[in-house]
C-alpha cells in the first residue's frame, strides 16, 4: 500500500512523506525538509513518526523552504540525502559523510519498495527536480515550485493514482498586491511558481478515472486563498468543491491512501 501526507506547505516551508507498506516492510521517504530540525520532529510526531522512522530524503531543489534542515537531519539521523548534483552545488557542495546521493531527470532510485522517479522542471534554481513515486502498484505525482507545464512535465504525469500540486497564486491577487514589480514579475513568470488557472489546467490534463487524490499546496499566504483554490480545482476535476483538498502551512495534510 502507498501512503502520503503532507507535513507542512507554503512558501515558509515543505515536507511531505510517501510511505509504502508490503509484505510487513515499511519504506518511507521524506521529499524536502524546508522547516528547523525542532519543528521538523514536531510535525512528524504529529504523523506519529519520528525522524529515525525515515529511509531517506529527497531535496527537490535548493530554496530554503524545501533543502530547509536536510543537513543538520542527515547528519543527526545518518540519513541518506538525494538531492541534483545542480541543488548540491548551489548550496555550497556540502560534506554529506558519504551519505549524499546524486539524482537526476530519467535515473530512478530505489528506496525500500519506493522508487523514486525524478524529472526536470522549470523554477528559478540550478538544477530543479519533481517526482513521481511508485511502489510498483500505485503511482503519486509530486509537483510544487515550477513555472509552467511543459510537455515533459505533463508526460511524467499521466495515469497517477494521486497528484500533490502547487496552486500557488491567484494571478488578480499577485498583481494587485504590495509585492515589488521585481517580484510580481519573478512568482507570475515562466520560472517562478504555478497559477491557481495554470495548476487546474495541469490537473485537466492528467486527470483521468483512476486518479483518487488530488492535493493542493504551496499556497500564497498573501495572493492567495484555500476556498479560491477548491473552486479552480472543483472546475477542473468535475468535482464538488468541498471535496477538494488544500494543503496548509501549519498543518500539512492528512494521511491520503492510494
Ligand atoms: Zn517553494
Ligand atoms: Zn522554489
Amino acid at each position: 500500500m502507498l501512503r502520503f501526507r503532507s507535513l507542512g506547505s507554503g512558501s515558509t516551508g515543505n515536507a511531505t512523506l510517501v510511505e509504502a507498506t508490503s509484505g510487513g516492510r515499511t519504506s518511507r521517504l521524506l521529499i524536502d525538509c524546508g522547516f528547523g530540525l525542532r519543528q521538523l520532529d514536531a510535525r512528524l510526531a504529529r504523523a506519529g513518526l519520528a525522524a529515525c522512522d525515515i529511509d531517506a530524503v529527497f531535496v527537490t531543489h535548493e530554496h530554503g523552504d524545501h533543502i530547509g534542515c536536510a543537513h543538520a537531519l542527515s547528519r543527526r539521523e545518518r540519513l541518506q540525502v538525494w538531492m541534483s548534483e545542480g541543488t548540491w552545488l548551489a548550496t555550497g557542495g556540502r560534506d554529506f559523510e558519504g551519505r549524499l546521493g546524486l539524482a537526476r531527470d530519467g535515473a530512478d532510485i530505489e528506496v525500500g519498495d519506493i522508487v523514486v522517479q525524478p524529472f526536470t522542471v522549470p523554477h528559478d534554481a540550478r538544477e530543479p527536480l519533481q517526482l513521481r513515486c511508485t511502489d510498483g502498484a500505485r503511482s503519486l505525482g509530486v509537483l510544487t515550485d515550477l513555472g509552467h507545464a511543459t510537455p515533459h512535465v505533463l508526460a511524467r504525469l499521466m495515469g497517477l493514482d494521486a497528484l500533490l500540486i502547487e496552486f500557488n497564486h491567484d494571478s488578480d491577487m499577485l498583481a494587485g498586491s504590495a509585492y515589488p514589480p521585481f517580484l510580481k514579475l519573478r512568482v507570475g513568470g515562466n520560472y517562478g511558481h504555478l497559477s491557481n488557472a495554470a495548476a487546474a489546467a495541469i490537473a485537466r490534463a492528467v486527470h483521468h478515472g483512476g486518479l483518487r487524490h488530488v492535493l493542493a499546496a504551496h499556497l500564497s499566504e498573501q495572493n492567495n486563498r484555500p476556498e479560491i483554490v477548491r473552486r479552480a480545482m472543483a472546475e477542473a476535476l468535475g468535482a464538488g468543491e468541498d471535496e477538494m483538498l488544500t494543503a496548509n502551512a501549519a498543518e500539512g495534510s492528512p494521511w491520503l491512501d492510494l
